[in-house]
């Protein structure tokens, strides 16, 4: 890996050698010592030009392997991951009143999220390590597409959940053969016992903020992002934000666009949490330290009471000059069905939390309709569809009868 020069710890700034089983910072702990990829910019430049991605034929997350913290003729998960489509989303800008709003559909990624990104690298990162079995504990999404791209090269995962994990998310685990632990107790239980099996049992570690590669492969979706609206980035980018992982490496993707010479601005990210669940805001908006909270929302995903990474989405809004908003169930809701009839695209509750914050943020007058906008949808509503229905509401009920169907459509103004 002559394109990563070593690991940095995001607090005390001690470095360490890029090996494929690192984690956090012994000095500074698990929680604090989150580590950070350094790359030599001067290398990867040579080879992440313009014109060589304009001749690229893979279409994945591996056409940006110079910017990625793997071995170059090393093993890869073998599911094709990224190159999702960026849509340029004209009705719903109408309907928010902004000028240019792009959404970018990563629920179209092989497991139905983002997370197939960060997998994706963790994957590869244990076949570099010579792992047989890769563990985390997740909400959902963060083990569904661990089991998906480990059964693609053939790794068994044990996944760690907490009870109220959807039914869409866990068919798929136990579709793609992983031995699921349903923990009784909240995300932060199947946090805490996931630990403790890995170390003990020394499993590799697919935990996002412990784990320092992941985000890397998150970052991917910016990169992208970028590549698909001609090098020319939104003014403002959204992201829902649980552990905040996701935000922070999608932050890092555009810092190293921007230092590559690639891209001539850096966007604003807006973060956005659930009401009900929202320690990371808390700690935006009153500057001071993170607690936890408690998980209510319907939007399981990013319903993170204690989140690993604050400190990483912390860096991504302030060094963005970028800002913080929360969402109700209910808003969240509606930003389903308004995506969904505006663009054809079935969200789950945390995949379309940014929609919703975006509408927020311009009813508050926190942003410029001016500007322009992208929002990544992040996870797919089929993992999800009992709260999809909550959404939608039911279909017209009636009997096989053409006069009945011409009734209710009438009332319905559709005939
Ligand atoms: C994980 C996830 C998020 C948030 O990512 P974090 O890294 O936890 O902040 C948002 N949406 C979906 C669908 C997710 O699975
Ligand atoms: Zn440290």
């Amino acid at each position: 890996m002559n394109n990563v020069s070593f690991l940095k710890c995001i607090k005390c700034g001690r470095e360490y050698p890029a090996t494929p089983e690192a984690t956090t910072c012994p000095a500074c702990g698990p929680v604090e010592g989150i580590l950070d990829v350094v790359y030599d910019y001067s290398q990867v430049k040579r080879e992440l030009t313009r014109e060589a991605l304009a001749q690229n034929q893979v279409y994945s997350i591996w056409r940006y392997s110079p910017l990625l913290p793997i071995l170059p003729q090393g093993p890869r998960s073998a599911l094709r991951v990224g190159w999702t489509p960026t849509y340029r989303g004209q009705r719903l800008a109408r309907e928010l009143g902004v000028r240019e709003l792009f959404i970018k559909d990563d629920g179209l990624n092989p497991t139905a999220s983002l997370k197939d990104r960060a997998s994706a690298l963790g994957v590869t990162k244990a076949l570099e390590a010579g792992a047989t079995t890769v563990a985390c504990a997740s909400t959902g999404n963060a083990a569904s597409s661990l089991a998906g791209n480990a059964a693609s090269v053939g790794l068994n995962t044990v996944i760690f959940l907490p009870e109220r994990a959807p039914a869409g998310k866990v068919a798929q685990l136990l579709m793609f053969g992983a031995t699921v632990v349903s923990v009784q107790g909240n995300y932060q239980d199947a946090f805490r016992l996931s630990s403790q099996a890995i170390s003990g049992w020394g499993w590799y570690n697919r935990n996002a903020a412990i784990n320092p590669y992941l985000v890397e492969g998150k970052k991917t979706v910016s990169l992208e992002m970028a590549e698909q609206l001609g090098w020319k980035v939104p003014d403002w980018v959204v992201f829902s934000v649980g552990d905040g992982c996701t935000i922070g490496g999608a932050w890092r993707g555009f810092v190293d666009l921007y230092e590559i010479g690639l891209i001539d601005r850096l966007p604003r990210m807006l973060g956005v949490q659930a009401a009900g669940c929202a320690p990371i805001y808390r700690a935006w908006k009153g500057k001071g330290p993170l607690l936890p909270e408690e998980e209510k929302t319907l939007a399981d995903s990013i319903a993170v009471g204690v989140p690993r990474n604050s400190q990483k989405a912390l860096r991504a809004i302030n060094d963005s000059q970028g800002l913080m908003i929360t969402v109700s169930d209910e808003e969240i809701l509606s930003a389903m069905r308004l995506l969904g009839r505006t663009l054809g695209i079935f969200g789950e509750p945390a995949g379309v939390a940014g929609v919703a914050g975006l509408k927020r943020a311009l009813e508050e007058g926190l942003l410029e309709p001016e500007q322009s906008f992208g929002v990544v949808i992040t996870g797919n509503g089929l993992k999800d569809v009992a709260n999809g229905i909550k959404a939608a509401g039911e279909p017209l009920q009636i009997p096989p009868d053409i006069q009945v169907l011409r009734e209710v459509l009438k009332k319905r103004g559709i005939v």
